[in-house]
């Protein structure tokens, strides 16, 4: 029998309006520090299996934890970012459960004092509260092997070079009220950890992780429905799609007077579904006690401010400047959204160079020449200091625009050429001088005597063709001005 699609069976698009969707992330952020949380061994990534795995990271009998300050210097200037409060004491707990990936038995976390609390940041023009971000260790990595993936693996291998890496858990406020939202507040996320250094941000690599929690209640409502947590999104597009369905399996429930149960699901991208995981725990059920090895944490406020004065423009600020500077609210969002090409411009703009103009290249060639060979702009030869001098050729009129967004394209990004050895070696600076335009013009003029004679009888817009013919004779070097001046006078005369 062939099972039916929910699309057929409801009209999804009415039951949607009936319902509201709530939504609240937990974000797990990797620290970019060099050793562990806990333990002396690197966190670098992508070495033979097993062999970051000092007898701390291993959970050995008698072993101690020692906190790595780096951590806790990320976590005060991420919650910082995030205009968190920084309480001046803090403590790590045990979050006991078994793992084959887990050797101690127990993660340790913090619960109920975290490094970070109450804070919130603007998501286009929304403010989403976060509730809490505290610090933890990462597990190690189960790799299957045998057949396609976890279903078909005959047995598995544990590589214990990730465990203990350290994690900065963001948890929001069930603030958000559609996937969009929470798309683009993940992505702010994203933006801050990159622009502050602490987290390299990659979803598909796992540096960043995201359980979302959803649920739906009828609109009006003020209680929420039970959640459900899913986990393993692992692109923005991927968690859009994981709420998506999942608001849809949630409606179809409740819409056939069941009642959705408070579970872990997983999305599986490929086949675009969740499916059930576990029954969710509560936390009574991890056991959570004051870790014994650690004393809690005295956070001074000199420390904070200490690290305050070292916070980086946010991108919420930056876009904030670039729009200040004339630039669309879409073009601001894109160049801060790629970090090395916000880098870029704010350098082309301290070097002096007009931002419009700079804009207008660095949205159009530049973007377009970086997206078609998948490269950032640090993966190219052009520089700062010779974008500036070639807008700067273009202001003083020695080229015109179109030369030089030739050049730039031809020379500039893929040789590291300055603009001006291009145009002095390729002949290519501007005629200005009004002599030689009005030979060419006089030229072109007595080169189309049919066309002088329809322009003398009224078709005025063949003025159009004849600037294209000069233009043409001069390979595009003619100050435009000059030759529409000029036409005008002689056919006018
Ligand atoms: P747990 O570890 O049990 O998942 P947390 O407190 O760490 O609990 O995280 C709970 C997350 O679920 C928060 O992001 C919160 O905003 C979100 N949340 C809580 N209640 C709901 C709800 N009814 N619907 C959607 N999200 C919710
Ligand atoms: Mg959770």
């Amino acid at each position: 029998m062939k099972e039916i699609e929910v699309d057929e069976v409801y009209n999804m698009e009415d039951l949607r309006e009936k319902y509201e969707v709530v939504i609240g992330l937990e974000v797990h952020a990797q620290l970019k520090t060099k050793s562990k949380i806990f333990a002396p061994d690197s966190t670098e990534f992508g070495n033979e299996q097993n062999t970051q795995i000092s007898p701390i990271t291993l959970g050995m009998p008698g072993v101690l934890p020692v906190l790595n300050k780096e951590c806790v210097n990320m976590g005060i200037l991420l919650g910082l970012a995030l205009n968190c409060e920084i309480p001046s004491r803090c403590k790590f707990d045990r979050k006991q459960y078994f793992y084959p990936d887990l050797p101690k038995g127990y993660q340790i976390s913090q619960y109920d004092e975290p490094i970070c609390v109450n804070g919130y940041i603007n998501v286009k023009g929304k403010r989403i509260g976060i509730t809490r971000a505290h610090l933890e260790e990462d597990a190690g990595k189960l790799v299957h092997v045998g057949a396609a993936g976890i279903n078909g693996a005959t047995y598995s291998l544990v590589d214990l070079n990730r465990a203990g890496t350290p994690l900065l858990e963001i948890v929001s406020e069930p603030d958000m009220r559609s996937s969009e939202e929470a798309r683009n507040y993940m992505e702010e996320l994203r933006n801050i950890v990159r622009y502050l250094g602490v987290c390299d941000g990659n979803l598909e690599e796992g540096s960043m992780r995201c359980d979302a929690n959803i649920s739906i209640m009828p609109k009006g409502s003020k209680e929420f429905g039970t959640r459900a947590e899913i986990k393993n999104v692992n692109s923005f597009s991927a968690l859009q799609r994981a709420i998506e369905y999942e608001i849809d399996r949630q409606i179809e429930i409740v819409e056939e007077g069941g009642k959705v149960v408070q579970e872990t699901r997983l999305w599986d991208d490929n086949l675009r579904e969740t499916r059930s995981m576990r029954g969710k725990e509560d936390a009574h059920d991890y056991r959570y006690f004051p870790e014994p090895d650690l004393m809690p944490l005295e956070i001074s406020r000199e420390w904070v401010e200490e690290i305050r004065a070292k916070m980086p423009e946010l991108p919420e600020a930056k876009r904030q400047r670039y729009m200040s500077l004339g630039l669309s609210e879409y073009d601001a969002s894109v160049i801060v959204e790629q970090m090395p090409l916000a880098l870029f411009f704010d350098r082309v703009l301290e070097l002096g160079g007009n931002a419009k103009t700079a804009v207008n290249f660095i949205m159009g060639e530049i973007a377009a020449y970086l997206k078609e060979n998948k490269l950032e702009i640090t993966d190219t030869k052009l520089t700062p200091e010779n974008l500036v001098e070639l807008i700067q050729l273009i202001e003083k009129g020695t080229i015109s625009n179109n030369i030089g967004k030739q050049i730039l394209v031809e020379d500039m990004i893929t040789k590291g050429e300055k603009a001006s050895a291009i145009v002095e070696r390729k002949g290519l600076s501007q005629i200005s001088d009004e002599g030689a335009i009005k030979e060419i013009v006089q030229k072109i003029i007595s080169a189309h005597p049919a066309e002088v004679e329809s322009y003398k009888n009224g078709k005025t817009n063949l003025i159009g063709f004849f600037v294209g013919q000069v233009m043409k004779e001069t390979k595009g070097r003619a100050n435009p001005k000059t030759v529409n001046e000029l036409i005008r006078q002689e056919l006018d005369s």
